[in-house]
């Protein structure tokens, strides 16, 4: 069965010669409809540019490298710009950290979720009126009649997140890209935003890329899990078993990072040191300065990726001859 969405060896290079740098460098997933794969990593690791490169929505000076992405079997490398624009927003929807990413001040919600419905759906008048307000009342949207025709300040940043999650659906996607969705709203409302999504995802057999730092969102959402660092994947698995026994030392630091409550809001806070810079080259393994297991080899050789079990892991303490996991220990700040 081919999977919704497949990503191979994908590559983005941004800038020229010296200035150049390469945020994605190699990352390859699949995601089946009715799946949520999430990307976890801090910020930098180029989580949010995989995301933008699947859509060719790349910054200034950014190009795609290398690589492969089918989407329900089409290679998106391929198509021209106009069939893009029909994919995105479409049956592929995005949404963002900030609504007012994709929320537009100047136009009521009616406006801005019927663009959407006329353009992918060929709604208009009535039709896209009942049907705007059908996906005002899916996210939770109170008395939507008489909001309908309000602008997105009048919400509160729940609501407005809401507002965003009811435009993407309207497109009627097959796969949602969800980027740090609830990161800016407080924990209760974050809570209440995800058990929404899950909800429509569930409803509407919906995969799901779901870009996040926080390993609490990966707990409740996800089914797989890839770890990026520095612009490549590092670890995959699936849910249970990355919980049960993450492989990578940097996933290890991901868990012994946790915030206790105390420090709730300062997600990753505890993790030492920074994401190297990704103008380089690199020589050995990108995570090598931070590592607590590091050894000679890390400072030589890029480690290859290896499969224990259901995961994969970029690290050398994997390889054959190894020892493996056991001999990772200890972990921890
Ligand atoms: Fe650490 Fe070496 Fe594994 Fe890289 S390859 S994560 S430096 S042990
Ligand atoms: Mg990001």
């Amino acid at each position: 069965q081919t999977p919704l969405l497949d990503v191979r060896d994908l590559r983005v290079r941004i800038g020229q010669g010296d200035k150049r740098v390469r945020p994605v460098d190699g990352v390859g997933f699949s995601i089946a409809g009715g799946e949520t794969f999430a990307l976890l990593g801090e910020s930098g690791c180029g989580k949010s540019m995989t995301a933008l490169a699947l859509l060719r929505l790349l910054p200034d000076g950014g190009r795609i490298d290398g690589g492969e992405v089918s989407f329900s079997g089409i290679d998106l490398l391929a198509q021209t710009e106009a069939h893009m624009r029909d994919v995105r927003g479409g049956k592929i929807a995005m949404i963002f950290q900030e609504p007012s990413t994709s929320l537009n001040p100047v136009m009521t919600v009616m406006a801005q979720i019927g663009e959407v419905l006329a353009r992918h759906r060929g709604l208009r008048d009535m039709p896209a009126r009942v049907e705007a307000r059908r996906l005002l009342d899916a996210v939770g949207i109170p008395d939507v009649e008489r909001r309908l025709d309000d602008f997105p300040f009048q919400f509160s940043g729940g609501m407005k997140q809401r507002v965003m999650i009811a435009m993407a659906l309207a497109g009627d996607p097959a796969l949602l890209i969800a980027d740090e969705p609830t990161t800016a709203l407080d924990v209760t409302i974050q809570a209440q935003v995800l058990d929404l999504l899950a909800r429509l995802q569930a409803e509407r057999g919906m995969g799901m890329l779901l870009i996040t730092h926080d390993l609490g969102v990966v707990a409740r959402m996800a089914q797989r899990i890839g770890v990026m660092y520095a612009g490549e994947l590092v670890e995959t698995g699936a849910r249970g078993d990355f919980f049960r026994s993450p492989l990578h030392p940097y996933s290890r630091k991901l868990f012994a990072a946790l915030p206790t409550d105390a420090q709730r809001g300062h997600p990753l806070a505890a993790l030492g040191g920074t994401v190297p810079p990704l103008d380089r080259d690199f020589t050995g393994c990108r995570f090598a300065d931070r590592c607590p297991a590091a050894f000679d080899l890390c400072h030589r050789d890029a480690p290859a990726w290896h499969t224990v079990g259901g995961q994969g892991v970029r690290c050398h303490l994997y390889a054959a001859g190894h020892g493996g996991p056991d001999a990772t220990a200890p972990f921890g700040n």
